[in-house]
């Protein structure tokens, strides 16, 4: 079975359905982390961003390896480990303008759809983005639509803060602007049709994860097609 989960920065969605992948024993898929791979070796080779053949030609010729096993994630980028270096604020600053590039967003809803294939025999796969019940994965078992208020997003990144690895502003650019501009390609500020909003403002991560896990088991009890309409 495949279970999408989109929704914006914030609401909780990577932790949510690497929960859910491990609770139900299913594979797991990060596709921001496919546009944050791209963006780091764009970077890192000192492409023009605005540059957008370029940009499209390194997410084609990129050798990419991402992790589907939800306790064990990681992501090498033409042999380099680069899961630790996309999480960095320089990536999450501009990892927009490289998912607003309409050939990159084909050639990785592509590669993702390869992944999510090769996973089905395995039992299935929780895929996780903003864009995933719409245009990677339709025909997914499960739709869910992750969201949180603005403030619950902040406080949840907060934790970060604390840390220092960010700064206030850096935190507020992270989610306010990324999703303005993120806004502009994907349509994950309101459910897709058929997807059901889970809102995980007032809810624990463990909640979160025992709401979509039942979903899923009753997705799973109703027979191919039957949900359709
Ligand atoms: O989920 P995460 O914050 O890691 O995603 C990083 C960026 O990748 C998002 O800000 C968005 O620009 C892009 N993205 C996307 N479509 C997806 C997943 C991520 O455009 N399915």
């Amino acid at each position: 079975m495949i279970i999408a989960v989109d929704g914006p920065s914030g609401s909780g969605k990577s932790s949510t359905a690497r929960g859910v992948a491990t609770r139900l024993g299913l594979r797991y898929l990060d596709t921001g982390a496919t546009y944050r791979a791209v963006t780091w070796s764009a970077v890192e080779r000192g492409l023009d961003l605005d540059d957008t053949a370029a940009v499209a030609q390194r997410a084609r010729d990129l050798v990419l390896e991402i992790s589907t096993e939800p306790g064990n994630q990681f992501v090498i980028a033409d042999g380099t480990d680069i899961t630790a270096a996309i999480r960095e604020p320089r990536i999450s600053e501009v990892v927009s303008k490289i998912a607003t590039n309409l050939e990159v967003r084909h050639e990785l809803a592509r590669r993702q759809r390869e992944i999510i294939d090769a996973a089905q025999p395995g039992g299935g796969i929780v895929v996780e983005g903003r864009d995933i019940a719409t245009v990677v994965a339709p025909d997914a078992e499960l739709k869910v639509h992750l969201t949180a208020d603005q403030d619950a997003r902040m406080s949840r990144r907060g934790a970060e803060l604390e840390t220092g690895s960010v700064t206030a502003e850096q935190l507020r650019d992270q989610i306010v602007r990324r999703d303005a501009d993120d806004s502009t390609v994907s349509q994950f500020m309101v459910a897709s049709d058929g997807a059901v909003t889970v809102d995980s403002t007032h809810l624990s991560l463990e909640e979160v994860i025992d709401v979509i896990s039942r979903l899923a088991k009753e997705a799973e009890a109703v027979p191919r097609g039957r949900n359709d309409g």
